[in-house]
């Protein structure tokens, strides 16, 4: 059975021309399943009967199984899926008032291990699919347009969701072509429509997928960078050892050039007495003086069993200050959905394992 929400353009049209269709059977089953989200293939009622009746025998739009859908307080919602296997995937959604993001994973658990990570510390289970990567989109649009989000604006072709980011669990460029199909279909006009720019990949730093994510798919780019110099880095993401920040940088100022925006975002999480003091951010802004970027500082979010603290917020806007005045543009992450652990570093694995620690707290509640 083919699961048609693996399928970007280029391969729904040689599935369809397998077959004998006609090319633009391809465009149709595209915009049914990815505009209007049609969760079945009888729905595609523009497809000859005598079509739609073949098609059912070996196809089908198989999302992965919500298993848990929790609204934080602040309006974040979170959906737990189950991949299979005993694995789980969460996807976040985090509403604003221009716009709706949803942060997506691009693997269950990531082999990077680096030291202040929840996902991490759960090692490594599997690469998603096409459609389990494509599927959380296809998921969370659909649930919020059920419970009254963005209704209207789906009668203009658009979403609830306007803007993705690839910063659930595990490193998306470690799945690269896995990664850079789900995001095919998120800027396809036929099924997401999102601009290059409303699409952001965080990665920690695999330089080579770098370079050929900068050919294949720019989108905008995060980059995980969370220390000033090889030595501290080494300990807090390992990767670093093979792809150290002199490496990294020189990729980031080559993905720039075909970059969607002008800049990287490099990501910093604040651990307390780790890697904020005030000597550190004068390290940083030096480090990045030759690359056109902007820092997103991010509290840390503690886990059970993680050895690290959150910096204090006098630290924290410290730091901030002192990257300003090196002329560089600093904001601090808001943390959205801590009640539900959906924070960033927050998002877990093993079904068992959450029924067991979670279960008591998360109750999941409708939406008002
Ligand atoms: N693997 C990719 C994307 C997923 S992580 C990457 O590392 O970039 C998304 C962001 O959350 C990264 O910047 C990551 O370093 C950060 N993060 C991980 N654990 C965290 C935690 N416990 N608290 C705050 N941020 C965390
Ligand atoms: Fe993997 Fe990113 Fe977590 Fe590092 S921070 S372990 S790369 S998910």
């Amino acid at each position: 059975m083919i699961n048609l929400l693996d399928l970007d353009q280029s391969a729904m049209s040689a599935f369809f021309a397998e077959r004998g269709d006609k090319p633009f059977r391809a465009r149709q089953a595209l915009r049914w399943i990815h505009r209007t989200l049609a969760d079945r293939v009888e729905s595609m009622t523009d497809l000859a009967k005598s079509t739609r009746d073949a098609l059912m025998l070996d196809a089908e739009i198989r999302p992965p199984l919500v298993v848990r859908d929790s609204i934080a307080s602040d309006g974040t919602r979170k959906w737990l899926l189950d991949v299979g296997g005993g694995n789980a995937i969460e996807a976040v959604y985090i509403p604003e008032p221009a716009r709706g993001t949803l942060c997506i994973s691009s693997q269950a658990g990531c082999a990077l291990d680096c030291s202040f990570c929840s996902t991490g510390k759960q090692g490594f289970n599997r690469n998603l699919s096409v459609a389990e990567i494509i599927g959380q989109l296809w998921i969370a649009n659909r649930a919020l347009l059920a419970s009254g989000v963005g209704g209207p604006r789906l009668e203009q072709g658009r979403h609830p969701i306007s803007n993705v980011v690839m910063m659930g669990m595990g490193e998306p460029l470690a799945n690269y072509d896995n990664v850079v199909t789900a995001m095919r279909i998120m800027l396809d006009d036929n099924a997401y429509g999102l601009s290059r720019r409303r699409v952001t990949l965080s990665t920690s730093g695999l330089v080579p997928a770098l370079d050929r994510l900068g050919e294949d798919c720019p989108v905008a780019l995060a980059v995980s960078l969370h220390a000033p110099n090889d030595a501290l880095r080494d300990q807090l993401v390992p990767i670093n050892r093979k792809y150290p920040i002199r490496l990294l940088l020189a990729a980031c100022v080559r993905y720039i050039e075909h970059a969607p925006r002008d800049f990287v975002t490099f990501e910093y999480v604040m651990l307390d007495h780790v890697n904020d003091a005030p000597e550190q951010a004068r390290e940083l802004a030096s480090l990045v003086r030759d690359v056109p970027c902007k820092f997103n500082l991010i509290p840390f979010n503690p886990f059970p069993s993680t050895e690290f603290r959150t910096s204090s917020r006098n630290r924290i806007v410290a730091f901030q200050r002192i990257l300003q005045d090196a002329d560089l543009i600093a904001t601090i992450r808001k943390t959205r959905g801590e009640d539900i652990d959906a924070a960033c570093g927050q998002l877990a694995g093993q079904v068992q394992d959450l029924t067991k620690r979670r279960l008591h707290r998360i109750q999941p509640v409708a939406r008002p």
